[in-house]
């Protein structure tokens, strides 16, 4: 069986040590193995990074930037190959991956800004013949831990910033499908990209710990689930560095009684089972206001999910593909019976989706009545579930939002611009949609929700990446011949 190893100095390696399945979720069949780096890996390709960081931290910007916008172009002549790596480890289909892909892109376009980004700030006469500025430094060696279900994207929001601010980088992806990242590596390496300033490594918690526990990685940006997001914040702050650990999420949509119900919900079936629900952005609960609508919207989502498509990543008139493993499937469909249990109605059951017995697949699965108290609406399924919650307003519906553990994305649906316009403002959750199910931001914003979402200050990408991957380092200069020389002064200079 093929070996993916890791990315170190340049080159794959493939050291001997502990290895894990990875397995092609659509067949159920493990078709590679992935190594799992040992601390002492870990503590080499730290060196390794080390060593790099003094000369490409020196290396002009705009020679940095140009290497990303070459990794740009290689990203989009690759496109198939990643889209199909995706594929066959994520069981992502191919217009989705494409999708996630260009979002991707779009933080490499993001990097290549670098220039102007790094600017700094200046003022002159901050005194007499006294000027200061403030310039952004690299931290020097920082890492990146991210989860399997954007296996492209979510690496890509990280490491271009880091690396054109001119920090080295060692990315740890998930362990579920690591092939993309040691595909990423090799596209920079050609892009022009110095020996030692990109690594990757594969591996789980003892790779993880080792990155975290030592005093040289000066950074760490962690994607995943929230407790691990939270354990990663805790350990990492401890060691003194510099920690965004972005969690899991449980995203609401508000459908008001004026809102288009077609539209809502063609929305709602594209943003609830899209990657089979394995999406953080994923909106996976729906707060209908009044029975009326309740009743209408569950009508048109039960006959829209007639014709959904669950299947194999290379056919594109498929929906959406499986799930990562068949633990992870086993999980979700016990959600459902627990939901069903908790006496909530099951509307559509995908337990059991006709003609895919191999892999990890299930259909989708709609459920109604369901209430704040069940199980199922107060965990994060990451699963092709949509549930159904009917509320008497819209306040009622916020109230349910706010009390909720996480705040990473929810939405509303509404042709009321006063009504939107408070809920926005009001909402204590991250990214806000507007008739808008999946309100990712821009590469040129910043991603991040709030809550048990997000642990750190800073969100990830955008003008907030460029914050986290540098500090800040403010001087005041004053020359001799400007009057250095003028006597002592003991109060404070004003
Ligand atoms: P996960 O937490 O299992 O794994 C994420 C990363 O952490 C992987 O690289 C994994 O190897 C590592 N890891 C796992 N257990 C660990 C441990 N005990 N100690 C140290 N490291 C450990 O998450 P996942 O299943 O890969 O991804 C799905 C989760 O990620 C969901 O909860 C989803 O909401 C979340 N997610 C969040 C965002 C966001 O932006 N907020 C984006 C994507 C995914």
């Amino acid at each position: 069986m093929k070996v993916v190893g890791h990315f170190i100095n340049g080159e794959t390696c493939t050291p001997k040590g502990r290895m894990q399945e990875v397995f092609n979720p659509a067949t159920g069949e493990p078709e590679k193995l992935v190594l799992l780096a040992s601390a002492q890996t870990v503590n080499e390709t730290i060196v390794t990074a080390q060593n790099a960081f003094s000369e490409w931290r020196n290396t002009p910007v705009s020679k940095r930037a140009r290497i990303m916008f070459n990794f740009k172009h290689l990203l989009e002549q690759h496109a198939e190959e990643i889209i199909a790596l995706i594929g066959a480890e994520h069981g992502k289909i191919s217009h989705d991956a494409a999708g996630e892909l260009q979002r991707g892109i779009e933080n490499v376009e993001f990097a290549c800004g670098a220039p102007q980004l790094l600017k700094g700030e200046h003022t002159k006469n901050v005194g007499p013949g006294i000027d200061a500025w403030s310039e952004f430094q690299p931290l020097g060696v920082v890492t990146g831990i991210t989860p399997f279900n954007f296996p492209a994207m979510v690496p890509l929001w990280m490491f271009p910033l880091a690396i054109v601010c001119g920090n080295t980088f060692i990315l740890k992806p998930s362990e579920r499908n690591p092939s993309c990242a040691i595909f990423l590596a090799r596209l920079l390496k050609e892009a022009g990209l110095p020996d030692g300033v990109f690594n990757v490594i594969n591996g789980d918690k003892e790779a993880v710990d080792a990155l975290l526990n030592d005093e040289r990685t000066k950074a760490v940006s962690f994607v995943g689930s929230t407790p691990v997001a939270e354990s990663v914040y805790t350990q990492a702050s401890a060691r003194g560095k510099r920690c965004q650990a972005l969690g899991g999420a449980k995203n609401h949509a508000i459908v008001m009684p004026d809102a288009d119900l077609d539209n809502a919900a063609n929305q709602l079936l594209g943003a609830a089972f899209g990657s089979s629900g394995e999406r953080c952005m994923a909106l996976s609960v729906v707060l209908a206001v009044g029975d009326d609508v309740a009743d209408r919207l569950v009508d048109k989502l039960q006959t829209g999910m007639l014709g959904l498509k669950a299947g194999h990543c290379s056919d594109p008139a498929n929906d959406f593909g499986p799930l990562i493993t068949q633990q992870h499937k086993d999980k979700v469909a016990g959600y459902i019976a627990s939901a069903a249990s908790d006496g909530a109605h099951i509307v559509v059951d995908g337990r059991e989706p006709e003609g895919l017995d191999e892999g990890f697949f299930l259909g989708a699965t709609l459920i109604d009545n369901v209430t704040s108290d069940m199980a199922s609406y107060q965990a994060e399924i990451f699963g092709p579930v949509l549930q159904v919650m009917r509320v008497e307003s819209m306040q009622e519906a916020m109230r349910i939002v706010d009390e909720h553990e996480f705040g990473n994305g929810t939405c509303i649906f509404t042709r009321d611009g006063e009504a939107a316009r408070y809920f926005s403002d009001h909402i204590e959750v991250g990214m806000v949609g507007i008739n808008v199910p999946l309100p990712v931001p821009v590469a040129y914003h910043s991603f991040g929700g709030w809550k048990r979402s997000l642990f750190g200050d800073l969100h990830a990408y955008g003008p907030d990446g460029v914050r986290f991957y540098t500090r800040r380092k403010t001087i005041t200069q004053r020359w001799p011949s400007s009057g250095v020389r003028d006597g002592v002064s003991f109060s404070f200079p004003s």
